[in-house]
């Protein structure tokens, strides 16, 4: 189809082009970022399907950006000999939003322009970021192992709708055009374009180059010279030696491989050496991506084999309970030519898993435990955004099980809180004289938790519970039967056994009453009949007349509910 066709943008588009347009302008200089990193994605596409078809290279491998401006034009262009795009790709690409996690975030979108724009910034800013600094963009593209005659130009001025039509290009890869709205003249400069490009981009692995400028002495007067020089390093980031790289170049790092807008909490580099080879890069971003519950995504990380490009999202590389991580794994061991499917089964993948598993650990444990207050804090954001995730660690890695049970934290009695401080660690420096057991409550949420009944007791002695009131809580906790040693019981389950905690006065007068309320209890049971299971007298009551418990071995009453309300 080589007519010039109109084609409207998916009404998602058009909301999030007005969004960010009006949110994000004091932030305008990431456009740069966002379409310097597109082109680094597309040559590392085009390494990796190059690597079974050379071909597609033509006589054209030096892969690299360039980024050039027109100050009488008043535009700026970024082009790339990347994979480039077909006019069906360039429609869904740049036509649609695809991405999974969208539904959630326009259904957050609240108005408040400070509140979008940091819902933005999670989402991901992306290519639509052009639109901040542009009134209109032209994109010119021609696909890895098309022909000339099958380029694609698509031009929009950020509205309602696009135009696409088919144009000769010379070279492969994609070219984009930023139309400047007026008042952005101060971008049409050799100094601002490279100081953006070194403070965003300079991770970049490939040469992003620029048309070198020169002062002349004669003409007293800088002059553009007919030649390239590269701005970045133009070295793969994680390859570099730690102390070649500044905190800064990292967080640009993370922006660039998670497509997130903020800073990470944290992150961990290293070259692992011995029995497999490789490199990580990982990262805990600071907040919970929209589609943390989708059960089809995938991980985080990226894998890299000798620098190559091979794939996004690898989850063979990351346990589940880890999908939040963010990074880069470079192997020098795995095939260039590895599938999802070999990845699978390969017995390197699951060496690099388990080495990266306990890297993460590692790193949330010096967050956990950090003296410094910051650090703190930190953990504090991560377990919020992260902790219902972390807690499915403890059914799915039983290796790891004990390391994961210390990062773990809860609401409990102790804290009057619904802040989630608490560690198994705290709870045990904190345990009465006499008590070897940890005591907890389940419950739908917290205040339900709080004034459960069967509290009363531990209330009056003054003993502490914690309270579980997330939904994977009682799934972890038929996993977990103890800490330490000390076994882990529900306040609610079967006859309760205080051990120590009662003394032997104690045990004398309960056993005195209960023999007391022997005739009553009968004649309960009779009226009850099949509707309960056991009637008993309790003692730990201090204010409600009576309670249900469940017996020791049968499921929670939280957990039938919760099983009822899934339709079981
Ligand atoms: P993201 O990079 O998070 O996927 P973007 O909005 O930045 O989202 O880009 C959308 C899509 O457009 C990319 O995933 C890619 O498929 C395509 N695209 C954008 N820029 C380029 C480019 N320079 N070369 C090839 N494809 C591109
Ligand atoms: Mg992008």
């Amino acid at each position: 189809n080589a007519e010039k066709e109109t084609l409207g943008f998916q009404a998602e588009v058009k909301q999030l082009l007005q969004l960010m347009i009006h949110s994000l302008y004091s932030n305008k200089e990431i456009f740069l970022r966002e379409l310097i990193s597109n082109a680094s994605d597309a040559a590392d596409k085009l390494r990796f399907e190059a690597i079974n078809d050379d071909a597609l290279y033509g006589n054209d491998h030096e892969l690299k950006i360039k980024v050039s401006f027109d100050k009488d034009a008043k535009t700026i262009t970024i082009s790339d000999n990347g994979i480039g795009m077909n006019r069906d790709e360039v429609i869904s690409h740049l036509g649609t939003i695809a991405k999974s996690g969208t539904k959630e975030f326009f259904s957050k979108l609240s108005g408040d322009q400070q509140q979008d724009a940091a819902l933005i910034g999670q989402f991901g800013v992306g290519f639509y970021s052009g639109f901040i600094v542009a009134e209109k963009i032209v994109v010119n593209t021609r696909r890895a192992g098309a022909f000339a005659e099958q380029g694609v130009r698509w031009e929009s001025r950020g509205e309602g709708d696009y135009s696409i039509e088919q144009i000769e290009k010379a070279g492969r890869g994609t070219e984009v055009v930023l139309h400047l709205r007026e008042g952005e003249e101060e971008l049409l400069s050799s100094w601002k374009l490279k100081s953006i490009i070194r403070k965003y981009s300079d991770h970049i692995s490939l040469p992003i180059v620029m048309q070198k400028e020169e002062w002349d002495e004669e003409q007293k007067a800088t002059v553009v010279k007919d030649e390239l020089e590269t701005v970045n390093q133009a070295s793969a980031l994680w390859a570099r030696s730690k102390s070649d790289i500044t905190e800064e170049q990292y967080n640009e790092f993370y922006k660039h491989v998670s497509h997130d807008f903020q800073e990470p909490l944290t992150y961990t580099h290293n070259r692992v050496e011995g029995r497999s080879e490789y490199t990580q890069l990982l990262y805990v971003p600071a907040h919970a991506p929209f589609d943390l519950w989708d059960r089809n995504k995938r991980g985080g990380i990226k894998l890299y084999v000798k620098r190559v490009f091979i794939m996004d999202d690898a989850e063979q590389l990351m346990p589940t309970y880890l999908r939040f991580i963010k990074g880069v794994i470079d192997s020098a061991d795995l095939p260039l030519n590895v599938s999802r499917e070999i990845l699978q089964e390969s017995r390197d993948v699951r060496v690099i898993r388990e080495g990266s598993t306990k890297r993460v650990l590692g790193m949330l444990e010096e967050m956990a435990n950090s003296e410094e207050q910051a650090g703190k804090d930190k953990y504090a954001t991560f377990w919020k955004e992260f902790g219902q995730v972390l807690k499915e660690g403890v059914g799915e890695d039983t290796t790891n099980k004990d390391r994961i049970a210390k990062l773990l934290r809860f609401a409990s009695t102790g804290t009057d809180s619904t802040e989630q401080t608490v560690s198994f660690a705290d709870y045990v420096g904190r345990m009465k004289e006499g008590q070897d057991k940890i005591y907890y409550v389940t419950a739908d949420n917290y205040q339900a938790a709080k004034n459960s009944p069967h509290l009363e007791i531990f209330r009056k002695k003054g003993v502490e519970v914690i309270l579980m009131t997330d939904r994977v809580d009682e799934w972890m906790l038929s996993f977990f039967t103890e800490f330490e040693g000390k076994e882990l019981v529900s306040v609610a389950k079967g006859g309760l056994d205080l051990g120590a905690l009662e003394d032997e006065a104690e045990k004398k007068e309960h056993a005195e009453t209960e023999a007391g309320y022997k005739e009553l209890v009968e004649s309960m049971k009779g009226a009850l009949g099949e509707k309960a299971k056991d009637v008993r007298v309790t003692f730990r009551l201090t204010d409600s007349p009576a309670c249900l418990v469940a017996d020791e071995n049968e499921l929670s009453g939280n957990l039938l509910r919760m099983l009822k309300a899934a339709g079981q």
